[in-house]
């Protein structure tokens, strides 16, 4: 079901004169015709549609990515820190009431918790297939099985592409990635070709996958962010609200799983094409949202539902 591409076809059209942000989440008749605009819409002009949505919630489920949604992305992923403005506002979140907060990244689950640095919140790593919560890592089991594997297809490309220049190779245990942003543009074919005639020797046992200038190369299991935060949200109690943000093709998995009942934010140009309903533009737009949700977002949650509801 999943669309590697993460093509999907726009679910409105024919933008109006009556920009009613409520439209697209409980109005519409399922044909894809009703109403509004394009999406993804511009969080911080429907920041009180969030605030309703919220306010109707007895509790947030709030999911971020790591690269290029809480940190900027840099050259070399090793560089990558995240941002101050981020950092606090994350760390306030995760200590109101009626709030859990996960990290969910393509980096290896320890990877990404040292980088992010917040005790008491969940860390799913490498696309959800190691997950680190409540003191507890689990690893999903066929990947665990895999691990052999993705450490002997790092070795051999790294044999066939050592000398190619800005080619980085990332061993994340249960998967690796071939970061090329700073290889030359006629390398990539090369990068390319060897990455699809590896990988062919391992038949069905491992796939590769395409990033913002990486090929991610893990183990052949149907199991993405999407799969990750749908098992935290199930875990959260009855009424709770799910958010998700995320900047890449990966992260469309989640967009699409959260589904009309979440909320979900694409962290982007407007070019580009997502699932998610809402958009920021870059890293500071994410600090802005995740500020906004410190006081008045947080502060809505359940304010809007009857005490029996809470
Ligand atoms: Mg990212």
């Amino acid at each position: 079901m999943l669309d590697p591409t993460g093509e999907r076809p726009m679910t409105d059209t024919d933008a109006g004169s009556d920009p009613d942000p409520d439209a697209d989440f409980d109005g519409g008749n399922g044909t894809g015709e009703s109403a509004g605009r394009e999406r993804p819409l511009s969080l911080f002009d429907h920041l009180d549609t969030v605030r309703d949505r919220l306010a109707h919630a007895s509790g947030l489920l709030l999911c971020t990515d790591f690269d290029g949604t809480l940190a900027p992305i840099t050259d070399d992923p090793g560089d990558t820190e995240i941002t101050a403005a981020n950092e606090e506002a994350l760390r306030t979140i995760a200590d109101r009431e009626g709030v859990a907060v996960a990290a969910v990244s393509g980096r290896a689950v320890e990877d990404v918790a040292d980088r992010i640095g917040i005790e008491g919140i969940a860390y799913a790593g490498n696309h959800g297939l190691e997950l680190a919560r409540d003191g507890d890592t689990t690893v999903h089991p066929p990947a665990a099985a895999r691990v052999e594997d993705i450490e002997a297809v790092l070795g051999e490309l790294e044999d066939r592409l050592g000398e190619v220049d800005g080619c980085v190779f990332e061993d994340k245990g249960v998967t690796a990635t071939i970061h090329y942003r700073q290889a030359a543009s006629e390398d990539v074919p090369t990068i390319e070709t060897a990455v699809d005639e590896t990988l062919d020797e391992y038949g069905e046992r491992l796939e590769c996958s395409s990033g913002k200038e990486v090929f991610e190369i893990g183990p052949a299991t149907p199991w993405d962010k999407g799969q990750v935060v749908s098992l935290l949200a199930e875990d959260t109690p009855e009424g709770w609200i799910s958010a998700y943000l995320g900047d890449d093709t990966t992260d469309e998995t989640a967009f699409r799983a959260l589904g009309e009942d979440g909320i979900s934010v694409f962290v982007g140009d407007e070019t580009e094409e997502t699932a998610a309903q809402y958009r920021v533009p870059d890293p500071e737009g994410v600090a802005r949202f995740l500020e906004w949700l410190t006081d008045e977002g947080t502060e809505a949650i359940a304010s809007d539902r009857s005490p029996g509801d809470r």
